[in-house]
């Protein structure tokens, strides 16, 4: 078997030379979601390229939740994001982490620094903070308080701790550099006082720990090796090595950062997929729509495609935007083998064939999917009148145009050549019924070759159709007129959903069952919804059409 030659990202060249100058002995990884949302497809990226880390260096992988800010984190979205790593496949042990089960070792951890003279009690304002710190271009200047003795600032911690000064008055800094360059090494806040029922610890504490204080230690507690995390936090890094540092872990934790994943023409971003949702544009965190991974799950993506999607786009420092024409070929490529080729018709005309004798089924076999060796064969039934796509007639078509029309001959799929005689209209115009006949010689498995037709064209037994609901999706947003109006908000694609009632369907998908997914041929890829069918009764959505915009670069 040929092996492909992979060249390894700039995060596994900085891993291998670690290892290489004996930094680690284990790899540890996580992924810290802060629980205040769903997660989406950038976490997605997050979370399969730290478990894929872990897997690929014999490591281990934790599963975090930053939930150091309780005002608005959920247990709702705890168990949203667990369900969500699980799918994904990334195993965590079934252990789950919290920072909040850390407060005590921050609580210490601050007070080491106060020992040491690296963090004091300040009483400027919040507006006076930033006051102070000064400008890109210009320094801070030293805080009043930064002066204090150890012993003055460990009571004044203590008593924060201990609720004896109201919110906000009150926080605890680290004495860096008033003048460094960065402004992040400004003398940070480290800890603050906000009185917050916390959705683990309860009323336990007044005061919270600042993120860039916070997850250095929490990375460190765990013996996490490579704490990778996205750009933003680039400027952030000397704070992370400070707080490391000056706590003296021993073999302290290494940040490393990569660029977010953006798609085109969809929502990214939990602030913005919140909105969504609360106002109400779209049917919860998991609407087919959205790019979380709820709804990626629900829309009938699989964790295989999204891993196959991430080795695409792999990792670098550099933004760009992905084209989401490339989530949809992978899952293309995803299904074709494993999805079942099914009859459907969305749009349903009646085919009446003449003389084909009235009361009479026959059984065709149908192959389940041409594109696997393994796969079988099944049963499907014909009988005089069936439901052909109503884009598969036309009265006057133009040239080129194989499929029926008046005088024209055609092969149903898997049956017989059926040629077109005629047609009905209702009084508005619309095409009701299309009459042909059938040429008993054309049976499918006859191996016919006396003429040849330009034409195939799918079809449904109408006795025996599955009446079913089937949803197409759109982009939500339509970049090529522009991802914003003028006014900021967001151009939303007023066709991004399309529900159609009574598609006609082959019989046996009456029995689908949830999250199961089949080709409808020539339509697209559908999975049936977890949300709304019900047993008899399957919902399904499309998940993507069969017509690609995308080529692989070979
Ligand atoms: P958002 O930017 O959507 O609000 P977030 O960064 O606030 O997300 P967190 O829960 O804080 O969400 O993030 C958990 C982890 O996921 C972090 O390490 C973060 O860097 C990473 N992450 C978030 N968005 C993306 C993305 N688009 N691509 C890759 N990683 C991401
Ligand atoms: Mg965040």
């Amino acid at each position: 078997m040929e092996e492909a030659v992979v060249s390894k990202n700039f995060i596994e060249q900085i891993i291998d030379k670690d290892l290489a100058e004996g930094k680690y002995v284990k790899i540890v990884t996580r992924f810290p979601p802060e629980p205040n949302g769903y997660l989406h497809i950038g976490h997605a990226k997050s979370i399969l390229l730290n478990y894929g880390l872990a897997k690929e260096y014999n490591g281990q992988f934790n599963l975090r939740f930053d939930d150091t800010n309780p005002t608005k984190e959920k247990t709702e979205f705890v168990d949203s994001i667990v369900k969500d790593v699980e799918w994904l496949g990334a195993d965590f042990r079934g252990e789950v982490f919290f920072a909040s089960n850390y407060f005590d070792q921050m609580y210490e951890a601050a007070v080491k620094l106060i020992k040491k003279g690296k963090a004091y009690v300040c009483d400027l304002s919040a507006d006076e903070i930033r006051e102070y710190r000064g400008t890109l271009t210009e320094p801070g200047k030293n805080s009043p308080y930064r002066d204090r003795s150890i012993e003055e600032n460990l009571a004044l911690f203590e008593a924060m701790k201990n609720g004896e000064f109201p919110d906000g008055s009150k926080v605890l800094r680290a004495k860096i550099d008033m003048s460094s360059p960065n402004i992040n090494m400004r003398d940070p806040v480290i800890y603050r006082i906000a009185r917050m029922t916390h959705h683990n610890t309860g009323d336990k504490w007044c005061i919270y720990p600042m993120y860039d204080f916070a997850h250095p230690i929490e990375d460190a507690i765990e013996g996490v090796t490579h704490s990778i995390c996205t750009l933003e936090f680039e400027d952030h890094r000397p704070l992370y090595d400070w707080v490391v540092s000056e706590l003296e872990y021993e073999n302290p934790p290494k940040q490393i950062e990569f660029a977010k994943l953006y798609l085109t023409n969809v929502i990214t971003g939990k602030r913005y997929i919140k909105a969504l949702v609360e106002d109400g544009t779209v049917d919860g965190w998991d609407d087919p729509r959205l790019v979380t991974i709820a709804s990626l799950r629900r829309r009938g993506f699989t964790p295989e495609a999204l891993k196959k999607f991430m080795e695409l786009i792999g990792v670098s420092k550099s933004q760009a935007s992905v084209d989401y024409a490339m989530l949809e070929y992978v899952i293309r490529e995803d299904l074709k083998p494993k999805a079942k080729r099914m009859m459907a018709v969305l749009d349903p005309v009646k085919l009446v064939i003449d003389n084909y004798p009235e009361g009479q089924t026959e059984e065709f076999d149908i192959e389940d999917n041409p594109d696997d060796p393994e796969a079988g064969t099944r049963k499907i039934t014909f009988s005089r009148e069936l439901y052909i796509e109503r884009e598969d007639f036309m009265e006057e078509p133009p040239k080129k145009y194989f499929r029926l029309f008046p005088g024209n001959e055609v092969r149903l799929k898997s049956a017989y050549f059926v040629k077109c005689t005629g047609f009905e209209k209702d009084e508005d115009g619309n095409i009701t019924v299309i009459h042909c006949t059938y040429d008993p010689a054309t049976r499918s498995g006859n191996n016919f070759t006396e003429r040849k037709v330009k034409g195939t064209i799918h079809w449904v037994n109408a006795a025996d159709a599955a009446n079913c609901t089937v949803r197409l999706y759109e982009n939500l947003v339509d970049e090529e007129k522009g991802k914003l109006n003028e006014d900021g908000s967001i151009n939303f694609n007023p066709d991004s959903l399309t529900v159609i009632e009574n598609a006609k369907l082959e019989a046996s998908l009456k029995d689908a069952v949830p999250g199961e997914s089949f080709q409808f041929i020539r339509n697209g890829y559908f999975c049936v919804d977890s949300k709304d069918s019900a047993p008899g009764a399957p919902v399904f959505n499309r998940i993507v059409s069969l017509k690609s915009s995308y080529k692989p670069a070979q």
